[in-house]
């Protein structure tokens, strides 16, 4: 039989408890059998009360009373182990379930996670093995086939590569984010919009800016990352030739970041999902027609989180949404 984690360890708190409780039992047994007896052998004169009860043999009287008097105590202190077993047994259940449950949800989400980046990465691997097959058997195949077929599975590889860089971000959960340098955000928004730009133009999506400059401690590399995440979504996610508002303003306290689209907007049921790992709104057109793994989000959110801030999301299906990052200024504020 297998006994499941949080019945184990209750069983282990629950035999711990039982070996203090049979210890003191066994003390208090002790020390009270040995008064008990030392009391008895105390010499009686009075001769009258034994007639009385009638025992003519003060033995006799002693050695009931003392008979009496263990039998008593072992009921009693049976009776205590039995509720020191009972409540002992419900407590250690009850601890048991709170030390393993965040124990069993960190393995859940492991276990999904690993599950997930599997399956994204089984795809792109069986399409090319396909193709390679399919390639060898073909003995007709020609130089310009060769390339082609080298072609789609070099851009096969590409999807992996970002894959795995982005779930080696995620598995490094934000540790690697440093907050030494004193960044602009405006000078990394830039850098992100010329990092869009060629997917803006393919679409005809005109990025419209309104950039303060913002100077805040950071990490540059992944703030401009971050940016990439939200643009790249709002292009991918809206139709061609719309605009994508960005915008960049500042106090002593944060520095906040507004991306918004004119796109295709995400439900009020999946909203609340967004920013888990692998998960893409069930929409049949984000699924056929948007590449994506369904990691961007997460990781935005990571570096928002490890820069002290947040990302918040505001949508209308049709419409479009709206993506606010919230970053504080964590050391000699800068605005202009
Ligand atoms: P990916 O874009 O690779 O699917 P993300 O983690 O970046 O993964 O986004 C998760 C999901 O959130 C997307 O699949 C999409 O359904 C939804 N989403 C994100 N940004 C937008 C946006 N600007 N407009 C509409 N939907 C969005």
């Amino acid at each position: 039989m297998k006994l499941s984690p949080a019945l184990k360890l209750t069983l282990w708190y629950l035999g711990f408890i039982m070996l203090l409780s049979l210890l003191f039992t066994t003390f208090v047994y002790r020390v009270t059998m040995t008064e008990l007896e030392r009391g008895f052998r105390r010499p009686t004169t009075d001769r009258q009360f034994f007639l009385f009860n009638g025992f003519d043999n003060y033995e006799d009287l002693r050695l009931q009373r003392l008979h009496e008097g263990e039998s008593n105590l072992r009921i009693n202190l049976f009776m205590f182990n039995a509720v020191v077993l009972v409540v002992g047994g419900g407590l250690s259940y009850w601890f048991a379930r709170r030390t393993i449950r965040p124990i069993e949800d960190a393995l859940e989400t492991q276990k999904r996670f690993t599950a997930d980046a599997s399956h994204e990465l089984r795809t792109p691997l069986s399409v090319m093995q396909t193709e390679i097959e399919v390639a060898l058997r073909d003995k007709d195949l020609t130089a310009q086939d060769s390339r082609d077929q080298l072609k789609s599975n070099l851009e096969e590889v590409v999807r992996m590569r970002s894959l795995v860089d982005g779930l080696l971000r995620l598995a490094r959960n934000g540790s690697a984010i440093e907050l030494t340098e004193m960044v602009d955000m405006r000078d990394i928004l830039l850098s992100a919009i010329a990092r869009v730009e060629k997917t803006s133009r393919a679409k005809k999506i005109v990025i419209d800016q309104k950039l303060k400059t913002v100077k805040l401690q950071g990490d540059r590399e992944n703030l401009i990352e971050l940016a990439v995440i939200l643009l790249d979504n709002a292009i991918k996610y809206s139709p061609r030739g719309s605009t994508v508002h960005l915008k960049l303003t500042g106090n002593t306290k944060d520095a906040k970041l507004v991306v918004q689209d004119q796109g295709i907007g995400i439900s009020p049921d999946e909203i609340h999902h967004i920013f888990e790992r692998f998960y893409r709104a069930d929409t049949s057109r984000s699924k056929q027609h948007v590449e994506g793994f369904g990691i961007g989000l997460s990781i935005a959110e990571q570096i928002a989180l490890a820069h002290q801030g947040q990302i918040e999301v505001e949508s209308t299906v049709s419409k479009g949404s709206t993506f606010t990052v919230r970053l504080p200024i964590t050391k000699a504020p800068s605005v202009s």
